[in-house]
């Protein structure tokens, strides 16, 4: 099996200022950063990872090269990536001495890329291969109909979160994962109880208060998170996800995936940084939290 995953490829570039630019502003950073990101990208890395046959569909720029080298070397199978004539997905984040950040992000090549090219990628996908896929990137909806008519498990990472992106993939989604903010905000959005939403599978992540999973037949697991010291919890979620789905597509039960996910998870959350911190199969198996 193989998870194809269409999915956003950030370059994120970080830099540390005394306070955020006022208005008009020029301000000198003290440090600068640069890492791969977006939540396309932190997954294929974490599904990979964790030793699902992931093939990342997406596009870059001319200056992502370095970007889509990373995922490969990971183990991600970068084929379906188009370089296209536009930039590349970045963010800039200026962090501020108390932590706080203001972030600008330009989607580029992410929502640029041509519908007939995740056409053609998805065609090479097989009945029972996983559509792993966020909101970061164009054409979410017309894949995952083009994925369930093909009778892939259709993964839908409904972050960040947006209503009308959701009201369009959600009738060809099998899994819908949220976390607890976006939970809310997806139920208040449909003015449904998230026990009556109506999708195949429900996996919701709660941060240190763990994670819980509910089936078709209205099976449910939970998984609570382990008790570690956290350093940085960006990428947790996307290391669940990519964990996740990694292990359901290598065969565990939901609730042996869950478990593995949120150890990958917890490894994740004591270290920093995003894509580069998401830890191998090998590294969760032998992490003693
Ligand atoms: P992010 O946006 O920071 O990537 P998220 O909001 O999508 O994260 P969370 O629900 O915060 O996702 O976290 C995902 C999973 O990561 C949790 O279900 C849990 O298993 C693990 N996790 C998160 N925070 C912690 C923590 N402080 N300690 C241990 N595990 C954690």
């Amino acid at each position: 099996m193989a998870i194809h995953n269409l999915g956003s490829i950030n370059i994120d570039h970080f830099y540390r200022v005394p306070h955020l630019p006022e208005p008009g502003e020029t301000l000198a950073a003290t440090e600068y950063r640069m890492g791969l990101g977006g939540k396309g990208a932190n997954q294929s890395a974490a599904a990979a990872r964790a030793g699902a046959r992931t093939r990342h569909i997406g596009a870059v720029g001319s200056d992502g090269a370095w970007a889509v080298a990373r995922l490969k070397g990971w183990g991600v199978d970068t084929t379906p990536v188009a370089t296209l004539d536009t930039p590349s997905g970045h963010a800039i984040i200026n962090v501020d001495a108390t932590g706080e950040n203001a972030i600008v992000l330009f989607p580029g090549a992410n929502r640029a890329l041509p519908l007939s090219h995740v056409e053609a990628a998805l065609a090479a996908a097989r009945l029972g291969d996983t559509l792993l896929l966020q909101n970061e990137t164009a054409h979410q909806a017309e894949a995952a109909r083009q994925a369930r008519d093909l009778g892939l498990r259709v993964v839908y990472s409904a972050a960040p979160f947006d209503a009308e992106a959701v009201r369009a993939v959600l009738p060809f989604t099998t899994l819908l994962i949220l976390n607890a903010v976006e939970a809310l905000q997806l139920s208040a959005a449909l003015q449904t109880p998230l026990d009556a939403l109506d999708v195949p599978e429900l996996l919701i992540t709660r941060g240190a208060d763990g994670a819980e999973w509910r089936g078709r037949d209205g099976s449910r697991a939970f998984a609570p998170a382990l008790a570690v010291k956290a350093v940085d919890t960006t990428g947790a979620g996307d290391t669940f996800a990519g964990y996740f789905c990694a292990g359901l597509d290598l065969g565990r039960t939901p609730q042996d995936a869950l478990t593995w996910a949120a150890t990958a998870a917890a490894l994740k959350v004591t270290r920093h940084g995003t894509a580069d911190a998401i830890p191998s199969a090998a590294e969760v198996a032998a992490f003693r939290p």
